[in-house]
């Protein structure tokens, strides 16, 4: 995989200029409140920096999906007026995206304001990557700028298209992704360690593949790790099993023995009688041998001699990346082992990255967000990353 080397807000003339900015600002809401800021807040470097250096800061982005079709349920109205709040500065929403209002809102603007146009998706012809819509909302202005990491794995118009029609550059976000992650896959500091989890092999059969490729040492783990159990001949239980990938774990560990990279399986796990119901609720738990997982049993976590075992790996290396829980780590009896894994990367002196919706999650509300090099943005985006592929809305920006 090629590393991508972009030109960035900063290797370009912003003063004056009218720059389109696309932001993930997709955060969760309830009741039209929102519940987590944090995406808005992870965009703030890039929009005062552009409206410091005198930018017309006019900002889109996507929320949820209404379907191209315009729907109030799915307005950027909260995430206006939370930007209002964080920015100390009125932003206002526009009432289209790229129509009458948009147009007049941004013929107004000095430099240093910042306006926000309405959710993207309200047009049917942005997922399409429509190139009329895409010129469209070029003609609004004369730079363009896509910091919306989570969103760049998708080729929508105003997250790649618009790209065919302005100066196109990254934010610090997208900056920050491609400089760690791009690293750390293309150049790592060595032993390199990638830790996969989460629910299902056929999600991440690309990962694993790439990586094989790529790392020192691949430790897997989380509900993923029962077919490769399986694919050594033990019984797993009533674990997660995708009987459909077993030849397929069979391969990777055959790749992983030519390509001289150590895998690490569970050599314990923490079995119960069921998946917890609801999923937070007490449950009992014990510990087996992988090899010995009853067949009555399922499999809800690694075991703490698994634990050891991959918080020492990982005390060895001097990059590690992290994706998918060790457990169903909602529950706090199962979430010992993502605990684990978590407490023993930010502990490490090495280069850290977490990928991946969950996993993110996870260390957050551990509480181990600050110890580490990098948590990625987008789940989605950080996947394909991983998995080698280019990504449209990066690969669209002007190079260096
Ligand atoms: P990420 O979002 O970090 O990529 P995934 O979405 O792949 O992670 O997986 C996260 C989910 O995997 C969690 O909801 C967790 O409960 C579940 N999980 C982890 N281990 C197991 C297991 N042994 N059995 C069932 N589910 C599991
Ligand atoms: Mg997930």
């Amino acid at each position: 995989m090629a590393m991508y080397n972009k030109k960035t807000i900063e290797d370009v003339a912003v003063e004056g200029k009218r720059v389109l900015v696309r932001c993930d600002f997709n955060v969760p809401q309830k009741d039209g409140k929102i519940t987590s800021d944090k995406r808005i807040v992870e965009a703030l470097p890039t929009i005062r920096y552009l409206k410091d250096h005198g930018a017309k800061v006019i900002l889109c982005s996507h929320m949820g999906k209404p379907k191209g079709e315009v729907n109030p349920k799915y307005s950027l109205c909260a995430v206006a007026a939370r930007l209002t709040e964080l920015l100390g500065m009125p932003v206002p929403l526009c009432a289209d995206i790229c129509g009458p209002d948009a147009k007049a809102k941004v013929a107004a603007m000095k430099n240093g304001d910042v306006i926000l146009l309405e959710n993207t998706r309200f047009d049917k012809r942005e997922e399409k990557n429509d190139p009329e819509f895409a010129k469209e909302l070029a003609s609004l202005a004369d730079l363009y700028v896509n910091d919306a990491f989570g969103a760049a794995h998708r080729a929508h118009a105003s997250t790649a298209g618009v790209a065919a029609y302005l100066p196109s550059v990254c934010g610090y976000l997208i900056q920050k992704e491609i400089s760690v992650m791009g690293k750390a896959l293309a150049d790592p500091t060595r032993p390199f360690v990638a830790i996969l989890g989460g629910a299902k092999v056929s999600d991440k059969l690309n990962v694993i593949e790439n990586l094989l490729s790529k790392v020192d040492t691949l430790i897997i783990g989380g509900g993923m790790a029962y077919t490769f159990l399986a694919a050594k001949g033990y019984g797993v239980g009533t674990s997660l099993l995708d009987k459909e990938k077993i030849d397929y774990c069979k391969d990777m560990m055959a790749k992983a023995e030519k390509n001289g990279v150590k895998l690490l399986l569970p050599v314990d796990t923490t079995v119960a009688d069921a998946f917890p119901d609801p999923i937070d609720a007490p449950i009992e738990v014990s510990y087996v041998d992988s090899e010995n997982i009853p067949a009555d049993k399922m499999g809800l976590d690694i075991g703490p001699k698994t634990a050891k075992l991959f918080s020492d790996a990982i005390m060895q290396a001097k990059t590690v990346v992290w994706n998918g829980p060790m457990g169903v780590f909602e529950n706090p009896t199962l979430a010992k082992g993502t605990i684990a894994v978590a407490q023993a990367l930010a502990a490490s002196s090495a280069i850290t990255i977490v990928g991946g919706g969950d996993s993110a999650a996870a260390c957050e509300q551990l509480g181990f967000a600050d110890k580490l090099t990098h948590i990625s943005t987008g789940g989605g985006a950080s996947l394909e990353f991983l998995e080698g592929r280019e990504l449209p809305g990066i690969a669209c920006l002007a190079d260096r």
